[in-house]
């Protein structure tokens, strides 16, 4: 069933996101899916900016999309470019024609393209294919409201389909062009995904293809563009399934051959509702700040809706391109599993060579000091699920003395009065201590000591780890103590010394 472009026709994709502000996760697998069929095909991948809902259009927000593809590693081979200095940016978010971008299919930004639409729009008008609606937003509500009482579909009742056309019909009002659907038969299209599908046209609106701001909709602009921009396979969300036969029905009123198509399955919360906020974060930015690793995400993003093998489930992007398969994408919806994006964002700090990770976590830490930095994070490396958690876990480090209830000082299996002696001898054991101070040394150290003394490892060991931590979880004490050194790890023995007086 898979329709993989013959071999004369090129491979050329799109992901064509609007400029709303941020890059939703459902978005990234998107773009995701397209780049690696892109690259699996030697074709071409490219991003198109749609921002002719100008309402819902956020100044930065293309800057922001680019910003974050390029975080993720996937390249576009053609779209629009940044400013090269953001001083200079007029206010624009691109830049003036900047839109233009590299390849030659541009400008890639719909804002700069609306001659173009104007023009086949009257190209459509001209074939009698779409309709000049003067029909004012008043009568649109009335009928919407008219036809919710008798329980029937929502749909515009084709009442200036009748009129003439002429440019009379449209002076000195303001109007829409609205395609002219047929009334009878089925639009019938194929799927890679979801296979044979067909839509009876009676139950199809009359689509706005031009708002009555000069502005294309959508439909319209999408069709033009994936036409003109020679797209051979258009892959998208499942929420755009439903729009499919109006664009079909474009593509035929304009002349032209449809691409291919592929709707990926919807993103699902646990409780199977469509993914949202409740769930967890949903802007891939907010996922960048926690610190996940771009590795992780896109293999997390990547198995949304695909599994290559049961077997396994870390992928290099090599491996992603290498095994991506339209056919074997689900059509069901995707359950987005959090937990499963953290232990695979563990998976892949534990595999991270130790400088390359302190490198990415210095943002996460109040230190400039790589070495420390980095005895910090190979502490940490086996535990981490993401780099955001160091700040926390490792907090302790970067304070003069922690802060902490005198009672946790308390072995459970000790008497209180026990804990500031205990510590004491502990104290004057290490202040004389000459040897190699490492994480080794000192535990062979204390631990022979501890024998000799006759004392229970616990009573020594765990009011130790509290004093220089102030948690009650933390790495074993001698690693901490290491990574001090030798007067911090006295200084916070003799605080916790004079707090276990008190208890
Ligand atoms: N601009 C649409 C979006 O924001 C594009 C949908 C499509 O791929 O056709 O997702």
């Amino acid at each position: 069933m898979q329709m993989i472009a013959k071999a004369t026709e090129k491979v050329r994709v799109r992901f064509p996101p609007s400029p709303t502000g941020f890059l939703h996760i459902g978005s990234l697998r998107t773009a995701l899916y397209n780049y690696l069929f892109a690259r699996k095909h030697g074709g071409e991948f490219i991003l198109r900016i749609e921002d002719t809902d100008r309402a819902r259009s956020v100044p930065g927000g293309v800057e922001s999309i680019i910003r974050t593809l390029e975080w993720a590693g996937i390249e576009y081979d053609e779209g629009p470019q940044l400013a090269p200095s953001p001083g200079l940016r007029p206010s624009s978010p691109l830049g003036r024609g900047e839109g233009e971008g590299k390849g030659e299919h541009g400008p890639y930004v719909q804002s700069e393209r609306l001659d173009i639409y104007k023009k086949y729009a009257e190209q459509l008008i001209k074939k009698s294919k779409a309709y000049y609606c003067t029909c004012t937003p008043q009568r649109l509500e009335e009928l919407r409201q008219a036809q919710m009482e008798r329980k029937e579909p929502t749909r515009y009742d084709g009442q200036c389909r009748k009129l003439s056309n002429s440019k009379l019909q449209i002076a000195n009002s303001s109007y829409v062009i609205r395609l002219k659907v047929p009334r009878t038969g089925k639009t019938k299209f194929e799927d890679i995904i979801h296979g044979k599908l067909e839509f009876e046209n009676k139950l199809i609106d009359d689509q706005v293809l031009m708002k009555s701001d000069g502005y294309p909709t959508y439909h319209l602009a999408n069709v033009v563009d994936d036409h003109l921009m020679k797209i051979s396979h258009v892959i998208r969300g499942e929420e755009w399934l439903s729009s499919n036969p109006k664009h079909i029905l474009l593509y035929k009123a304009l002349g032209w051959k449809p691409p291919q198509f592929a709707h990926l399955p919807l993103l699902l919360n646990s409780d199977h509702s469509k993914l949202s906020k409740r769930q967890g974060d949903v802007a891939v930015e907010d996922y960048i700040k926690k610190g996940y690793l771009r590795e992780a995400l896109i293999n997390f993003v990547a198995l949304l809706g695909f599994n290559p093998r049961a077997d396994k489930e870390l992928y290099t992007i090599d491996e992603l391109i290498d095994e991506f398969d339209l056919a074997k994408v689900n059509k069901s919806g995707a359950v987005v599993n959090f937990e499963k994006l953290d232990w695979m964002n563990g998976s892949y700090i534990r595999h991270m060579p130790l400088d390359e990770l302190v490198t990415l976590t210095m943002p996460f830490l109040p230190t400039d000091d790589m070495k420390l930095a980095r005895k910090v994070v190979a502490l940490e490396q086996e535990r981490l699920k993401k780099l955001s958690d160091l700040s926390e876990a490792t907090e302790f480090f970067f304070v003069e003395i922690p802060h902490y209830e005198p009672e946790i000082l308390i072995w459970k299996k000790s008497p209180k009065e026990s804990v500031a002696p205990n510590l004491q001898a502990l104290h004057d054991f290490l202040s004389d201590y000459d040897g190699t101070w490492d994480a080794n040394a000192l535990e062979s150290a204390i631990k022979l000591w501890i024998e000799q003394k006759s004392r229970g490892v616990g009573e020594i060991l765990w009011p130790m780890r509290v004093a220089l931590s102030g948690r009650l979880a933390s790495p074993p004490p001698f690693d901490i103590a290491a990574i001090l050194g030798k007067t911090r790890t006295l200084a916070r023995l003799e605080y916790a010394i004079k707090l276990a007086k008190k208890l």
